[in-house]
């Protein structure tokens, strides 16, 4: 097939490497025209494991192409719709990107093109954009679709290539066909494909992300009761996962969720039920419980290093709101990292991907650090925010020796509690007794 994607972002970009893995002749359109660039000679400009070697692949194979310029649209099987979403100040899902591209693309669509909203989106967008193109192309029949994308950042490739399912909202026979025929491959290996309302289908994506989010601010409030109560929520959250009713994915405590999904697609959720005058009450409360954390793990290093953070030094490891990432949106490092500094505290920190963005988006007084040990010489804290196996590879003995305080905040649970107190070193963690 000939497909477009638009968007070369985390989305946009592993769809358009996977598909053209998969055998299609893809274009990848961007207006990021440095992006464009870059990736036409191999330059990947996020970081997802796999994803560099399937763009070069795909460059080399002559079946990956990408361009600026909308005219490349014409012919298309297949254009996927993957740009941002992001939340609009109120918390309403920002649609101006998914509307300028409709604008660009309506010259450029034929006959036969089928359009695929993967960005995900409010109920009843997908219908909306195809009302748009047609009252815009009064001289074709316009085929829509929804085909919202369920990856992981920092397992993208891999979620793309092995998803859990794959969710086609048609209302128009020729635009399922045709996605059904894309993701042949998937189902013949025992994917489930579900075909079904297009209303449904993005519904589906934030229910999905507001469940994990649930999750997630659920088992923070166990982790703050285990705390309190002397329950070690590493053994309270075993024990629930391996209950199948509930599972162990998502259970992990820790300074609450971020990024650039779960809470902009919990507050598309709620606005969409506000439209529609459904109740939100659960998800609102899960949204509630993860900003009010900000604050708490700003208090919890104050607790740790016994006092009031003015003229102290913070040494901050891992500033991606997750592992295996370089995206910092919405990452609680970085809003951890902002209170620190509003409380008067010097602050150091490293990330293993996350620098070269880390720049623009922290405060400039933060002194970003090459590697892990620069940042906690002299420090009086080590604070571990975000899970990267080389933070759990640290030796614990050398923190000692570089920190001016033995103190440990652990945010991720990374580190066992019996080495970091072996070591001499205070340790303070998630929903576990703080252990010296
Ligand atoms: P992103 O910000 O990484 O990438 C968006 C890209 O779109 C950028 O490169 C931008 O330059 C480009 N763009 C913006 N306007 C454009 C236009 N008019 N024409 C062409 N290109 C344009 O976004 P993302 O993280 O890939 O997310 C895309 C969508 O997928 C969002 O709706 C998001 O909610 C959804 N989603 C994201 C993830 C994820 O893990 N990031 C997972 C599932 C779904």
């Amino acid at each position: 097939m000939r497909v477009t994607v638009i968007g070369a972002g985390y989305v946009g970009l592993v769809t358009a490497a996977c598909t053209a893995e998969w055998g299609h002749d893809v274009v990848c359109i961007d207006i990021d025209h440095a992006r464009v660039e870059a990736l036409r000679i191999g330059q990947t400009p996020i970081f997802e494991p796999g994803l560099d070697e399937l763009v070069v692949h795909g460059l080399d194979s002559g079946r990956l192409h990408f361009a600026s310029d909308y005219d490349a649209v014409a012919g298309s099987d297949v254009v996927f719709i993957a740009v941002g979403t992001p939340s609009e100040k109120d918390g309403q899902v920002d649609l101006s990107a998914v509307r300028a591209v409709a604008a660009s693309l309506a010259p450029n669509l034929d006959e036969h093109t089928v359009v695929v909203v993967k960005s995900t989106v409010p109920v009843g967008t997908t219908q909306e954009i195809g009302e748009w193109l047609q009252a815009a192309r009064p001289d074709l029949s316009i085929h829509v679709a929804s085909n919202p994308e369920f990856l992981r950042q920092g397992a993208a490739v891999h979620d793309f290539m092995a998803p859990d399912r794959v969710v086609i909202g048609a209302s128009d026979p020729t635009a399922e066909a045709r996605l059904v025929d894309l993701y042949q491959s998937l189902q013949e290996a025992g994917t489930p494909v579900i075909a079904t309302q297009i209303e449904s289908a993005e519904l589906a994506k934030y229910a999905s992300n507001a469940f994990l989010a649930i999750k997630l601010s659920f088992v923070n409030e166990i982790a703050d009761l285990s705390e309190a109560s002397g329950a070690n929520v590493a053994d309270v959250t075993r024990i629930m996962g391996l209950d199948g009713r509930i599972g162990s994915s998502y259970l992990a405590a820790g300074p609450g969720f971020g990024g650039s999904c779960l809470p902009k697609d919990v507050q598309g959720l709620l606005h969409t039920s506000e439209r529609f005058g459904a109740g939100s009450t659960i998800a609102a409360a899960a949204l509630g419980v993860n900003d009010s954390r900000k604050h708490r793990m700003a208090d919890k290093v104050e607790e740790a290093v016994g006092g009031p953070l003015a003229s102290t030094t913070i040494a901050i490891l891992g500033l991606t709101f997750k592992a295996g990432t370089d995206d910092l949106r919405h990452s609680p490092a970085i809003e951890l990292t902002d209170s620190l500094v509003a409380r008067g505290a010097a602050v150091r920190a490293h990330d293993p991907k996350g620098m070269p963005a880390a720049k623009s988006v922290l405060p400039p007084e933060v002194e970003l650090c090459p590697d892990p040990m620069t940042a906690l010489t002299g420090a009086d804290a080590m604070v571990i925010a975000t899970e990267w196996p080389e933070y759990a590879a640290l030796d614990l003995t050398e923190v000692a020796a570089l920190l001016a305080r033995p103190v440990v905040v652990d945010l991720r649970n990374l580190l066992d509690p019996v080495a970091v107190t072996g070591a001499g070193l205070s340790y303070a963690s998630i929903g576990r007794a703080p252990a010296t």
